[in-house]
């Protein structure tokens, strides 16, 4: 058992059962046994791999598109280049190389990072030496000017609440002890016209899982592209408004049950893409992930960068750009929303 899985079990058999954002909260972020604060949980080694540390090219074709966005709305300066959850550092450190070449790109821009963990801050901190790169607290504390944004896997790290529709109303899907483990429990129900009315004509059995905590930092986001223009591009797996229960803990690349190991594998929910934009209250296009790469002219990067490479590193490259786009792979599940000013043309890749 974790030592987190422990003081789960103590503090819900005094308290009671805790809502499933409270346990995402504890597995991810616990001070002393979260997730993200003890472990490198990305890449071969780690739990799962990132589009970013899958190949380069998305980090570069997603800064070329905030780049040609930001021309696009006549390069206003000064601006600011955010990432929200940044992880390694290594989707920045491809978008600042190749925004290397736009005139006044660089010159004009103050890089700006939203992290949670410590640990992920430091390895940050050295992957973009000689950026200087800004933590902020909170996305409120994003500057008020232009912003370009970006966000991958970052939404499906926050906690979600899920909700089961009963006879009577919704009820809130908790974690709880169930023989003498954890496990879920149905808490008491909420008439139905006290929820969100997205979700007012389910059948009873559906369940259903909303994120509070995403709303502050789109506001804050919209909020600054809204009044001083920008883009934000927000990546992640998930669809249009959230079905079912898409609770999902990944060790060592492979599934494992939320509930078995709290603070030793990694905990995701599926992004409600359509809350986002309810939140954003901003023009808005979505699409696949693979569509908008192949759209912002992936095979042709594929293309110059494998004329550099062979053998082994040639074929690394080309599964790399496949797994990227193909329906099979990431292409389909992983979305990308992009949201921008009214005034503003739709930004390059969801012509
Ligand atoms: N974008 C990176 C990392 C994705 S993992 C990539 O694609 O490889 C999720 C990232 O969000 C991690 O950096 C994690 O520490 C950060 N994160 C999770 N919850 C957060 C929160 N509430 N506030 C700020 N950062 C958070």
């Amino acid at each position: 058992m974790t030592a987190l899985k422990d003081i789960l079990l103590r503090q819900i058999r005094a308290e009671g059962p805790i809502s499933v954002a409270a346990y995402m909260s504890h597995c991810l972020l616990h001070p002393d046994h979260g997730y993200y604060t003890t472990r490198a949980p990305f890449g071969a080694g780690g739990d799962f791999v990132t589009a970013p540390e899958i190949s380069q090219i998305y980090g570069e074709l997603l800064g070329l598109a905030l780049a040609q966005s930001w021309l696009d709305q006549g390069a206003p300066r000064p601006f600011t280049l955010a990432e929200f959850g940044p992880g390694r550092g290594t989707m920045m450190a491809d978008v600042l190389r190749v925004t290397k070449g736009v005139p006044g790109f660089h010159a004009g821009m103050q890089l700006v990072l939203l992290e949670a963990s410590a640990r992920l801050q430091a390895a940050q901190k050295a992957t973009l030496a000689g950026y200087a790169p800004r933590w902020i607290a909170s996305a409120q504390d994003l500057p008020e000017q232009p912003l370009l944004l970006l966000a991958n896997e970052f939404f499906d790290a926050l906690p979600v609440y899920q909700f089961e529709r009963g006879p009577k109303g919704w009820h809130e899907r908790q974690i709880g002890i169930r023989d003498g483990d954890l496990g879920f429990v149905l808490a008491a129900p909420q008439p139905p016209d006290a929820f969100d009315p997205r979700f007012a004509l389910d059948p009873v059995g559906t369940i259903i899982e909303v994120c509070p905590t995403a709303a502050p930092p789109i506001e804050a986001a919209a909020g600054r592209i809204a009044r001083q223009g920008g883009l934000a591009l927000i990546a992640d797996y998930g669809g249009w408004r959230s079905k079912g229960d898409t609770l999902q803990a990944l060790s060592n690349h492979a599934p494992t049950p939320p509930l078995k190991d709290p603070g030793a594998a990694d905990l995701t929910a599926h992004v409600d893409f359509e809350a986002l934009v309810r939140f954003a209250r901003l023009p808005h296009a979505y699409a696949p992930q693979g569509r908008v790469l192949q759209a912002l002219g992936i095979e042709a990067r594929a293309q110059v960068l494998a004329g550099r490479l062979s053998g082994a590193a040639l074929d690394n490259h080309l599964a790399a750009a496949r797994r990227l786009t193909a329906p099979d792979e990431m292409g389909e599940l992983f979305k990308i929303l992009a949201l921008f000013p009214p005034a503003a043309p739709k930004p390059p890749g969801f012509a």
